[in-house]
């Protein structure tokens, strides 16, 4: 295909047909389950008798708000659960994680994490690390944290965590590799999990960080087990459209304990006017299945189209996922740089702009970044980024079409072979 817009090197050009073909059974199991997920939504809409009216949203206290409570009720029944809490108050998936286990969890109580060290953000929230503030996290509140690391293979340490779990309040379960080069996990694991975890101690309940995984596969882990699964609206179920937010799904009863902790005690979900922010999250809900099988795609082409030039990605083109991250191994600064310069060129927004390294809190070298987003922040649009330390690997996310995110899939190649390092 010619790309009269861009000038990109025949040879990449050639590799990424090269790369597709070989992508033709992978690109099409994403297409079944995005119809099928796609259809799970719509139904979900009319079942739920969605209509404008809906749309419109409330000011002050926000009570009766049909339009977020029917938000809730279209949340639960794609989840296939009892509730839903899905709020734009949620200021990001950090928070409403935290909602929840503060939610759920009570001095006295453990959280055992099953799926090794969680998301950077979550590590503060657990108390884990140093600090001289006082934060409030778990640890001030008496919450004992334990962890089983996963198997070197990915695999979970069923044996460990049967034992471990023994006495804890609640297991926890990161679906998504997040920043490490772990794999992603399978609903289906997720749901083996849950269901060695319950048999070992049939009081633990189950939350799972969802983020990054939700229409990834035809199921959630809502359907194989989990009492809370929760997630970001600027990632995968916002679909590039909801500006900001959050959703904790799950058991009635938890999901209220929840809405408590996100509000007051005794307020709980009675309250939290929508304003003008229910239009883009149920446009974006209805998207989400396609924005999300986008975003495979763009990390399948990814993975092939570098795998072309004999790098190493994380999980190859071939390997199933069940999250929306790639990595790539590139091997040198000069590489990272390179790539998120092209990545940047190829972006809706600030096009213009060139991604330097620099220091950020909480990283122990310099990272870059490359976005140009229409929300701040929102990984479900194409972006990436790289510390600059050993293996120097990049990795990337988002796509809202896969036409754009290819596009900036090739001026990264591009820009690496012109910086004569591809
Ligand atoms: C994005 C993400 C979070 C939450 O991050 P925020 O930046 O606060 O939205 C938590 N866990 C995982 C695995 C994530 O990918």
């Amino acid at each position: 295909m010619s790309f009269p817009f861009f000038q990109i090197d025949p040879e990449i050009l050639a590799a990424a047909e090269r790369a597709e073909a070989s992508l033709r059974p992978a690109f099409s199991r994403i297409e079944e389950n995005e119809n099928y997920n796609q259809l799970k939504v719509l139904k979900a809409f009319g079942d739920n008798q969605v209509s404008e009216s809906h749309f419109c949203g409330s000011t002050g206290y926000g009570y009766n708000d049909r339009g977020r409570e029917t938000l809730d009720a279209v949340y639960a029944q794609i989840f296939g659960c009892e509730d839903a809490l899905v709020r734009h108050n949620f200021t990001c998936g950090t928070h409403a994680l935290t909602a929840a286990l503060f939610g759920v969890l009570r001095p006295g109580d453990t959280m055992l994490c099953v799926t090794g060290t969680p998301y950077d953000t979550l590590q503060t929230v657990i108390g884990l690390g140093e600090s001289n503030e006082n934060m409030g996290t778990l640890r001030d509140f008496g919450i004992t944290y334990r962890q089983v690391d996963l198997l070197p293979d990915s695999a979970p340490d069923y044996e460990s965590i049967r034992r471990e779990v023994k006495g804890a309040k609640i297991v926890y379960i990161q679906r998504s590799r997040g920043y490490a080069l772990r794999d992603s996990l399978p609903v289906a694991v997720i749901g083996e999990i849950i269901r060695q975890a319950k048999e070992a101690n049939p009081a633990v309940l189950a939350v799972v960080d969802n983020c990054y995984g939700e229409f990834v596969e035809q199921q959630e882990p809502t359907q194989v087990g989990a009492d809370l699964a929760v997630g970001s609206l600027i990632k995968n179920p916002g679909g590039g459209q909801a500006f900001t937010g959050g959703y904790i799904v799950g058991r009635g009863d938890l999901v209220n304990a929840c809405a408590y902790r996100l509000t007051a005690p005794g307020v709980g979900r009675e309250v939290g006017c929508t304003l003008n922010q229910l239009r883009p999250m149920y446009m974006g809900l209805f998207h989400a299945p396609c924005v999300t099988a986008a975003a495979l795609k763009t990390a399948h082409f990814a993975a092939a189209l570098f795998e072309q030039f004999g790098y190493a990605a994380k999980p190859g083109s071939l390997e199933p996922r069940a999250d929306i991250i790639q990595a790539l191994e590139l091997g040198s600064p000069e590489k990272l740089i390179a790539f998120c310069k092209g990545i940047q060129r190829g972006a809706p927004v600030d096009a213009f702009a060139t991604p330097e390294p620099s220091p950020m809190p909480g990283y122990d070298s310099p990272v870059i970044m490359a976005a140009g987003a229409f929300t701040l922040g929102a990984s479900i649009e194409f972006s990436a980024d790289a510390p600059l330390r050993e293996p120097y690997a990049v990795w990337m996310q988002g796509g809202l079409t896969y036409p754009s995110a290819r596009a900036g899939v090739l001026l990264a190649a591009q820009s690496m072979k012109e910086a004569g390092v591809l």
